[in-house]
């Protein structure tokens, strides 16, 4: 798919969330998900390690204080650092052995301290605004494409029945999907998830220090943008309505594309494969 056409893909994208975002249907959603932190690429990684299906985190606390739910009895806490900040008083003789004089400076210290959060499968309470992220079954062969790409990567893809909050979840070289969705919505959600392994599970990734904002609006745009390519609507306008707050997917331009530049080629050639394959069939 030549530049171009990704950038105008990523500019409509872009467009129409800020539309999803700004629309009165749409206002209650974000009320409710605009509560929860943005964690920084540190701590999405630790959720993501000890609860990779994990969508929407925040503390016991907070679950019931700022979302009316509470934590199920029973569920074990998903542990994340947090910083804290404290000023101290220094001897400036300290700071500086060629000085003797007594005076004291205000030095700031930062430590971290291990706190536990839960995410929004491990809570009831009051209900959750719901979104319609449904897709219609209009596509039942990318999948397998996708399959098979993800097989010739070497990462392992397994289907589960998973909770209805939850599509899919990957932690690198291994994806679960769950097995409840159509084909078409199975093949979004995979998509979604290569891209995170190709984009988020390596040294570039964490050296960037992405946030969870960044991260799902990368992967989303990615899915977004193969979708289109085989004519399949897409919700990723609603769902990165809920995770943007101001990043510009332009910022993410080469990334996205090198990415779904180097997935569709693959697809595609597969994709004649197969084609060639049938016709030889047919003759
Ligand atoms: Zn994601």
């Amino acid at each position: 798919m030549s530049k171009k056409k990704t950038a105008q893909l990523l500019e409509s994208l872009n467009e129409r969330i800020d539309k999803v975002q700004s629309s009165s249907e749409f206002k209650k959603v974000l009320k409710f998900f605009s509560k929860f932190h943005n964690y920084s690429y540190q701590n999405s990684m630790l959720i993501l390690m000890q609860k990779p299906e994990a969508s929407f985190v925040a503390g016991y606390r907070q679950w019931q204080k700022k979302f009316n739910r509470h934590v199920k009895k029973g569920e074990k806490g998903i542990a994340i650092l947090a910083p804290f900040t404290y000023k101290k008083e220094v001897k400036k003789s300290n700071l500086n052995s060629n000085s003797d004089d007594e005076e004291t400076e205000e030095v700031k210290r930062t430590y971290f301290n291990t706190v536990y959060v839960f995410d929004i499968s491990q809570t009831e309470g009051e209900p959750v605004p719901e979104l319609d992220m449904k897709l219609e079954n209009t596509n039942k062969e990318l999948i397998n494409l996708l399959l098979n790409y993800a097989d010739s990567q070497e990462i392992e893809v397994g289907f589960k029945p998973l909770s209805d909050t939850i599509e899919g979840y990957s932690r690198g070289g291994e994806i679960i999907i769950n097995e409840k969705a159509n084909e078409t919505e199975q093949a979004s959600i995979l998509m979604h998830e290569l891209a995170h392994e190709h984009m988020h599970f390596n040294n570039e990734s964490n050296s960037l220090n992405l946030s969870k904002e960044i991260i799902e609006m990368e992967a989303e745009a990615v899915a977004f943008v193969v979708m289109d390519y085989f004519d399949i609507e897409s919700k990723s306008d609603k769902y990165l309505a809920l995770y943007k707050e101001s990043y510009d997917l332009m910022e993410s331009f080469k990334r996205i594309n090198d990415v779904t530049s180097s997935i569709l080629d693959h697809l595609l050639v597969n994709e004649e494969k197969e084609d060639s394959k049938k016709d030889s069939e047919n003759k």
